[in-house]
């Protein structure tokens, strides 16, 4: 750990937690000239901000629990994201098959009023239903890039050819898809880029108020080494620790509670060779999608499981995972088996606890606490959505804004995040030209770079004119040029770090490839080992 001093380290605002929302703060209070610092004990997204379904979405089945508000702010939101970052997301459409057989989560209010209303549906989803939400999330959200909703003949659909022969029509509407783990770092770069001090495998184990201030101790969690620092204001932003940073490292008392529900998803080998993504009805009214994933896979997901601590990692269950085969099952031609699971992840929602019956009800808006009675002002965050970061950010912004003065305005929202600075739908033409610049470069990884890197690519290969000058080839197109950029950058330290959240090419390399990267990492740092998984 740098040397840290309490009397000289003194910041505005100090932010425990590097997911999403965490990070999402610390670029837009850095942007408004704040003097920004952040703890994350582990890697940057290495809890639920690399392990959501990836979706800049609506969320088209709220408006089953009428969260209108959620949805509106999502749906609007989608597109000021895409204009930012069009490297690492794109528009996706859907296709949601229907059959007269789809059922109601019986505990939604939009069933609970059909169920009066017209007991004769019997808990059934009617078409007229889906049409009308469908409808509501097209005019909802003031669509200027994305395409509407269409009704399509799966008889004649290239999106039918794989689904049962059951399934004749289907409705199809637009989302957008975004690599998580990459919009954390993204952020947390640009933070930095703008005056933040961001830290990871850095613990906040006490925060104490000393009148005005708070005092701060941080672990290096690789050295063990503790400093110290101080800060006006203190941003509790540790998604599923949220309520236990509150307890175990603040001690405040607080009345808000976070319900932590585990959300898992498979991996399959490729599924079906189109673009789009399925939309699937349950039996018991949840629903999952099938999404192309990576080129080669497929991923399904999720699940809402109680979990019942943060510290308590999350695993896929043999049960969740029955449950993603059978649910895909019902709708794929052909049944998909654990044979076809080639991975599998599991992240923990952090959901304002507001006392919903079943997990799957529990609210996905986000509620910000500010505790300012026993001196220093405290933000706590519970809930939120990938989707809404940046909207989250704003409101954490407006609240913080009234304890630290001295802040600028609103920014974020025209603002690209690194190598995000070219226009909405340019992705392919920036592939093509990194072919023409590097045609040393293989199409897959042409397309892989430019989806991570965006513009910043002709930064990070320069002057290169062969795959030498790159350095050690691991495989898949991964170089020691590369590994350098991400630890340099874009805080890697271990080869979980680039394989499973910088990229995901721990879905291809070899295990003595993936060790080889490892043993680069190492030697580069200079630690002769890799102290985390
Ligand atoms: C299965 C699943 C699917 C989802 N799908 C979507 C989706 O498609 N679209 C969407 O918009 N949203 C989705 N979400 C929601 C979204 O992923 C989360 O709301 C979001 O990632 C939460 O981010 P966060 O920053 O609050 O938490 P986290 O990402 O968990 O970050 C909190 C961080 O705080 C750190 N921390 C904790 N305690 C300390 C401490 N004492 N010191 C230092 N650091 C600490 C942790 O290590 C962690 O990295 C999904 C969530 C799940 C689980």
């Amino acid at each position: 750990m740098a040397d840290l001093r309490p009397e000289r380290d003194v910041f505005d605002i100090f932010i425990i937690g590097g997911g999403i929302n965490g990070c999402g703060i610390a670029r837009d209070a850095a942007g408004r000239g704040f003097k920004v610092g952040l703890a994350e004990m582990g890697d940057l997204a290495s809890a639920t901000s690399s392990a959501s379904t990836k979706l800049f979405h609506g969320g088209l089945r709220y408006l089953e629990y009428f969260e209108v508000r959620l949805v509106r702010e999502a749906l609007i939101e989608r597109e000021v994201l895409l204009r930012a970052m069009p490297h690492i997301a794109w528009p996706m459409r859907f296709v949601l098959p229907y059959s007269g057989e789809m059922r109601f989560d019986g505990q939604t209010p939009a069933s609970r009023l059909l169920s009066l209303t017209m007991p004769w549906t019997k808990g059934r989803r009617p078409a007229w239903m889906i049409r009308t939400g469908l409808f509501m999330y097209d005019h909802l959200g003031g669509r200027k890039i994305l395409p509407g909703t269409a009704a399509i003949d799966l008889k004649t659909d290239p999106a039918g050819a794989p689904l049962a022969e059951k399934f004749t029509h289907a409705y199809e509407y637009s989302d957008c898809w975004v690599q998580d783990s990459r919009l954390v770092v993204l952020n947390a770069r640009d933070a930095q880029a703008r005056g933040a001090r961001i830290m990871t495998r850095t613990k906040v184990t006490k925060a104490l108020r000393e009148g005005d201030l708070w005092r701060i101790t941080l672990r290096d969690e690789e050295s063990g080494e503790e400093g110290e620092i101080r800060a006006a204001m203190l941003v509790n932003a540790a998604g599923p620790w949220v309520k236990d940073v509150i307890d175990g490292v603040i001690h405040v008392d607080i009345s808000e509670n976070v319900r932590l529900v585990r959300g898992s998803h498979i991996v399959t080998r490729k599924l079906f060779d189109h673009d789009k993504c399925y939309f699937f009805q349950g039996a018991d009214g949840r629903i999952i999608f099938a999404i192309p994933y990576e080129e080669d896979f497929t991923l399904i997901g999720t699940t809402d499981q109680e979990h019942a601590g943060a510290d308590i990692p999350p695993v896929c269950t043999g049960e969740e995972r029955r449950y993603l085969l059978d649910l895909a099952s019902g709708y794929f031609r052909r049944e998909v088996t654990e044979a076809d699971i080639v991975w599998s992840y599991s992240g923990i929602r952090p959901l304002y606890d507001d006392g919903a019956s079943s997990a799957t009800a529990a609210t996905r808006d986000y509620v910000l606490r500010v505790d300012a009675q026993g001196g220093a002002p405290l933000l706590n965050i519970f809930g939120g959505k990938i989707t809404t970061y940046r909207k989250l950010a704003e409101a954490a912004l407006d609240k913080i804004a009234a304890h630290v003065p001295g802040g600028s305005g609103k920014w974020t929202a025209g603002a690209p995040l690194p190598g995000g600075d070219f226009p909405v739908g340019g992705a392919d033409a920036l592939i093509t030209r990194a072919r023409a610049d590097y045609p040393f470069l293989d199409a897959f990884s042409a397309k892989r770079m430019v989806r991570a890197y965006g513009t910043d690519l002709w930064e990070m290969l320069g002057e290169a004119t062969a795959a030498e000058d790159l350095g050690t080839q691991f495989g898949h197109g991964l170089t020691g040029r590369e590994l350098r950029w991400l630890m340099d950058r874009e805080f890697a330290l271990t080869a979980e770090d680039v394989l499973w959240r910088r990229s995901k090419l721990g879905l291809r390399l070899s295990e003595a490839e993936a060790a080889a990267v490892g043993a680069f990492m190492r030697a580069e740092n200079g630690t002769g080992s890799e102290t985390r998984p």
